[in-house]
């Protein structure tokens, strides 16, 4: 039941408008109004994780609040069409709301999911996807088991692969460093500030990365170095990143520092080396730019060895201070070969890979199929495809830098004729050049990997309306207790007119 009803509109009430303060005009305009609390019945949960509220028939978002639940809430911020809500209690729990089991949750804004039971969050992400692509894609999906009531050509969206145990998933930490009395401290920005919060152990980080934060925190405070202070950009220490090989247990230490000497760094290699026992590679990186941006242009080895290794399947993977890996190797795995499975190869295939990163999907492609080429804009990710190219012995790929849309139109002057294209762009999706040059080359299957629903909805109907039809779409859950939904779709030329409409 809400405290207030909704205003009568009206020549009366218009003209009051102009007499009144903002303050009183906003409650007469709106049936919300800021400051005041109300009950909401929560009948949704948006991409960023907050619940969708509705009081007297007005939107309200509501962070922390799940669908199915009636909550207290008060208003903070009143808009035209709808407005932000802080909760305050909730009166009636949704069977899918857990205590966040991390202690942080509330405060750390690095997971947005953890109330939320894994099943429901795996649910909610597969629905996410679906919405997508029956409201911006105007595509048809498939019901799911017994309720599949829908039309021939109706797109299967299946559950989302989730992880058996969705903890300590993640390969690689960087946390800020700050000074308190009495040492370091480092773990996150609070939410809304630059202040840095304390943390011991984040719980979707692996335990050995949680634990070279900690050890390094300690000795730098042993030793007296300072940490990087963003007001005055003075003090050393601006970043501690740990990465660790999950297949293979080297680990790597980065040192963010913000000059070009470590004072005592002997000592600090030393007692890294005896404090950390997987430690391989000890590197400096320095940053002296006044920018949150983590990394500068030098790093050097400080000891050990340049690069740790790992493995995605059967495949080595060098990774360096500033190399970009995925951060869930588990999932990744998932994920690829959800794509390969979807490339249908049988060996003798010609396949571009298009925004390849560090050539992880294509060297995965090329060892069961003819030829790969692989495009990637980032000129230092390229290196690292090669490098990882020639590490796993294998010859059938070649890399390009560049735009995929610049670059593909060549390769297609060139004579060049994939029968498989694999695409696996950042959120804004592909860009329309480049969906057209895959319908002039016509593959037989195009493998859409996609981190953002929205844009791959859109590109979908492009490429359905150009030819294609959609087979099926696989999400697979990269980062628990987060919002990112990542998803695989199969398409294959349409030939039998049998397209999804
Ligand atoms: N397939 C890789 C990386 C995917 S992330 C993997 O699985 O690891 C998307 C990649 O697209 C990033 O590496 C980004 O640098 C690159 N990128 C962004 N815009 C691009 C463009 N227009 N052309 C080619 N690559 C691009």
């Amino acid at each position: 039941m809400s405290k207030k009803s909704r205003p009568t509109k009206g020549k009366d009430s218009a003209r009051k408008h102009r007499e009144q303060p903002s303050s009183v005009r906003d409650e007469r305009e709106y049936p919300v109004a800021k400051n005041e609390e109300y009950e909401a019945e929560i009948i949704g949960l948006t991409h960023d994780g907050e619940g969708v509220g509705r009081v007297n028939g007005f939107t309200l978002f509501v962070a922390g609040a799940l669908p199915g639940e009636r909550a207290r809430v008060k208003v903070l911020k009143v808009k035209k069409q709808y407005g932000y809500a802080k909760l305050l209690n909730v009166l009636e729990a949704s069977p899918d709301r857990i205590a966040a089991p991390c202690p942080i949750f509330d405060q750390c804004g690095g997971c947005q999911l953890q109330h939320l039971s894994y099943e429901a969050q795996l649910r909610h992400k597969r629905q996410i996807v679906v919405d997508a692509l029956e409201r911006i894609g105007k595509l048809p999906v498939a019901g799911v088991g017994a309720d599949d009531t829908s039309a021939a050509g109706a797109i299967p969206v299946h559950p989302v692969i989730g992880m058996p145990n969705p903890w300590n998933y993640r390969n690689k930490a960087q946390v800020p460093l700050g000074e308190v009395e009495g040492g370091l401290v480092g773990g996150f920005y609070a939410q809304g500030s630059h202040r840095i919060i304390d943390m011991d152990a984040c719980m979707i980080q692996h335990e050995a990365n949680d634990d070279v934060i900690s050890k390094v925190k300690e000795i730098a405070s042993s030793l007296g170095i300072s940490a990087y202070k963003e007001e005055t950009g003075e003090g050393l220490l601006r970043h501690v990143v740990a990465k660790i090989g999950f297949r293979t247990g080297e680990i790597m230490v980065v040192l963010v520092v913000n000059g070009d000497k470590l004072p005592q760094q002997e000592a600090f290699v030393d007692s890294i080396r005896e404090a950390i026992p997987g430690v391989k590679s000890i590197c400096m990186n320095r940053n002296t730019r006044q920018t949150n941006v983590i990394f500068g242009d030098r790093t050097d080895v400080l000891w050990g060895s340049e690069t740790i290794y790992d493995y995605i399947g059967d495949i080595k993977f060098a990774i360096s201070a500033r190399s970009f890996y995925q951060v869930n190797p588990v999932q990744t795995e998932v994920l690829y070969r959800t794509a390969l499975d979807y490339a249908a190869l049988t060996g003798g295939e010609t396949v571009i890979d298009a925004y390849c990163g560090i050539g992880t999907i294509s060297l995965f492609l090329a060892q069961h199929a003819g030829r790969v080429y692989g495009v990637e804009i980032v000129a230092e990710a390229i290196a690292d495809a090669r490098r990882n190219a020639a590490l796993n012995g294998l010859a059938n790929v070649d890399f390009a830098v560049g735009k995929a849309e610049e670059i593909i139109p060549t390769w297609r002057a060139d004579g060049i004729t994939p029968d498989v294209i694999v695409v696996d762009p950042p959120r804004k999706g592909c860009e329309p050049e480049l969906l057209d040059t895959m319908l002039a080359m016509r593959p037989e299957r195009i493998v859409y990997v996609s981190c953002n629903p929205a844009t791959l909805a859109r590109d979908l109907r492009v490429l359905v309306d150009g030819g294609y039809r959609v087979e099926e779409v696989t999400p697979v859950d990269m980062f628990p207790h987060t919002v990112h939904v990542e998803s695989v779709t199969q398409l294959v030329k349409n030939e039998t007119g049998r397209g999804n409409a």
